[in-house]
């Protein structure tokens, strides 16, 4: 049976990606929505032939415990509503996956956790690039030591058009670090297999005060490794950056452009890499919905999306400091 997935809030990513992929996934389907919005509602239901039942708001949100129709909750509001959306899921006893950044603070991402751990259910995290084949082969090069020990990464994710709740810090937890920074960090653990032990950062000039009133616009930061390998990033809101390199004892690795839906390219210091593109978030959405029938772990559990919350709160720790904050 292939599993219901409800999509909690549908906005650019739930409906530009999520739900197009649902119509590509073979062991789960767009089965319900909710939504604040009786038009998106409307709208919704005839495009993807949604039943009133499985139909939501915000406030009858809870009693979709009572609608076997639905095995899975997939949370796509702003970051800041994660945690309610994600604990209220579990209660209602469904299964979850959670968009990143998990949430805006660790102790949000532990009450989550131990939501899902008290109803039973599984949790992940909207990590795609986890199901990506030029992703995984970095983690491969790297984890594998193919060409040996990696010195330095470099990763760096900036895009020019942010607007909305992406620049209200109450909702978004910060500005590109949560959003598009996230992906370095992520790059940078799933290469190196190596969690950071420190970590410093400088926030960049605001050349748009206004705009920028309550988030960074743009951040540089380094991660320091027990090995001594060194993990130099950049996020920002004004500047479009896409690269994920790792230069090794024998050599080099990487995607440029590295965390986009498509058109990720790799290349390693023998030549290109000649790998697939494929539909992410549907290999995403059906591996959770395999893991949830076969009762295997997912590998990109909550803990892993806490593990990024912690290390993106101490980057904004040494930023307002200017001291380096151990992890
Ligand atoms: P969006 O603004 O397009 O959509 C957010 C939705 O939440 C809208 O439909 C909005 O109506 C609804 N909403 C409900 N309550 C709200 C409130 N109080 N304030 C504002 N909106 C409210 O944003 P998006 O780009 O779809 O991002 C949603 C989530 O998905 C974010 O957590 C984001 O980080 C994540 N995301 C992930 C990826 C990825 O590649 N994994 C890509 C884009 C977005």
């Amino acid at each position: 049976r292939k599993l219901g997935i409800a999509l909690v809030g549908l906005g650019q990513y739930a409906g530009g990606q999520l739900a197009p992929a649902l119509k590509e996934t073979e062991a789960c389907y767009l089965a319900g929505i909710v939504t604040g919005s009786p038009n998106k509602a409307r709208q919704w239901k005839r495009q993807y032939n949604i039943p009133d039942g499985n139909i939501y708001n915000y406030d009858n949100f809870d009693s979709i415990k009572d609608n076997p129709d639905i095995d899975i909750v997939y949370v796509v509001l702003p970051n800041a509503l994660h945690a309610e959306y994600v604990v209220r899921a579990a209660k209602a006893g469904k299964h979850v996956i959670c968009e990143k950044p998990m949430a805006i603070t660790v102790e949000e991402c532990d009450r989550m956790i131990a939501a899902c751990k008290e109803a039973g259910k599984m949790l992940s995290i909207g990590y795609r690039l986890h199901f990506e084949p030029h992703n995984l082969q970095m983690k491969q090069l790297g984890q594998n030591k193919v060409y040996g020990e990696i010195k330095k990464i470099k990763a760096y994710n900036g895009m020019g058009d942010a607007q909305g709740w992406r620049l209200d810090k109450k909702l978004a937890g910060g500005g590109p670090l949560m959003d598009v920074g996230i992906y370095c960090v992520q790059g940078v653990r799933y290469t190196s297999g190596r969690e950071p032990i420190a970590v410093t950062a400088k926030e960049g000039p605001k050349t748009d005060p206004v705009k920028f009133a309550s988030v960074e616009q743009s951040l540089t930061w380094q991660m320091e490794f027990a090995d001594g390998m060194i993990a130099e990033c950049r996020t920002s809101y004004s500047e479009e950056m896409n690269l994920l390199r790792a230069e090794a004892e024998r050599g080099w690795f990487e995607l440029s452009p590295a965390y986009p839906y498509s058109g990720i390219r790799g290349k390693t210091s023998d030549g290109p890499m000649k790998l697939p593109q494929v539909n992410q978030q549907a290999r995403q959405m059906d591996d959770f919905a395999i893991a949830v029938r076969s009762d295997r772990p997912t590998p990109v559990p909550g803990e892993m999306g806490r593990q990024d919350v912690k290390i993106l709160q101490a980057i904004y720790k040494a930023m307002e400091t200017g001291q380096r904050v151990e992890i």
